[in-house]
């Protein structure tokens, strides 16, 4: 049986708010939402995250987060859109289905982004040098 919480809330086995479904992808409000109205997108197959999604998966998704974000937000009377995605337990991911959170952003809602820090001399180029070295040219 799969145990996956999102594969069951698909299907129906545990309740979720349910906002939109198509063929392709699932989406759900958040049931511990950061702001109010956030929400989870979700493709129906299961995957764990990012890097075994395959990329026309991910294009759905992304397809149905745009065109949530657009509704929830003039709905929500919110000022802008957060799209997140963890990817991974140090990043914070705790449910190992894919999923895309859609997080309404408002008018002194006291979230506060990632701080920036700024790379040590020449630090940028060794990164980008061993990166570029993985990818196609
Ligand atoms: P993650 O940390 O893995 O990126 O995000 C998982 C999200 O799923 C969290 O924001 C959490 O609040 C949400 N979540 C966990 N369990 C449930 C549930 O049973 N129902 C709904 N609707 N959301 C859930
Ligand atoms: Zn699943």
């Amino acid at each position: 049986m799969n145990e996956c919480l999102f594969c069951k809330i698909i299907a129906g086995d545990i309740p979720a708010d349910r906002m939109y479904e198509n063929e392709h992808v699932f989406a759900f409000l958040d049931i511990l939402p950061t702001t109010k109205g956030h929400t989870l997108v979700v493709p129906k197959e299961h995957y764990q995250n990012i890097h075994d999604t395959p990329e026309r998966v991910m294009c759905n998704i992304i397809t149905t987060a745009k065109l949530l974000s657009s509704v929830i937000e003039k709905v929500m009377g919110a000022q802008g859109i957060n799209i997140h995605m963890n990817n991974g337990s140090v990043s914070g991911q705790v449910v190992f289905h894919t999923h895309m959170h859609i997080i309404p952003r408002y008018d002194n809602d006291g979230l506060k982004l990632w701080r920036g820090e700024p790379y040590k001399e020449g630090e940028e180029k060794e990164i980008l040098k061993q990166i570029k070295a993985q990818l196609p040219h």
